[in-house]
């Protein structure tokens, strides 16, 4: 991972609120960095922070599969991802997909606050980091 890290912002709409007032508190680091989010997101944290973040469609018409898309390509670093734990979400499969992506590949992940503060935080967050990747070979030469 490179020190210029990979930062994708995402929110369901109940904790909207909670990542402005992050971002907000972060938003010098957080400038340093390259930012995507989901669209609704993206355009919240762009008028109120003034940050340079792409965009990916709406959460719930794609743009978190988007994001997986990338985890899965290598195009992601990091993951901030406010979920809302008291709403069922239409796009419940899509919000699994993402989170399960992030494991997967062994991206950072902050699903709250707290975790956020502690991710970025830390001495890595601005510095060069060997990630461990998982050996998925023998999955891939399965036998068919
Ligand atoms: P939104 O999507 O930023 O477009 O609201 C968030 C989500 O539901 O994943």
């Amino acid at each position: 991972m490179k020190a210029t890290k990979r930062i994708a912002l995402v929110a369901h709409d109940e904790r909207k609120a909670d990542l402005l007032v992050w971002t907000r508190r972060n938003t010098a680091t957080l400038a340093r960095h390259q930012l995507y989010a989901t669209g609704t997101t993206g355009k919240l944290l762009t008028d109120q922070c003034g940050l340079s973040i792409t965009r990916m469609k709406s959460g719930p018409l794609g743009g978190d599969q988007m994001l997986g898309a990338m985890i899965a390509q290598g195009e992601l670093d990091v993951l901030i991802f406010f979920w809302d734990p008291m709403s069922a979400q239409p796009h419940d499969v899509d919000v699994k997909a993402l989170l399960r992506m992030s494991v997967l590949y062994n991206i950072l992940t902050a699903c709250n606050r707290s975790t956020a503060d502690f991710l970025i935080s830390s001495p890595s967050f601005n510095t060069i980091y060997e990630q461990a990747c998982k050996d998925y070979s023998v999955h891939i030469h399965r036998p068919s």
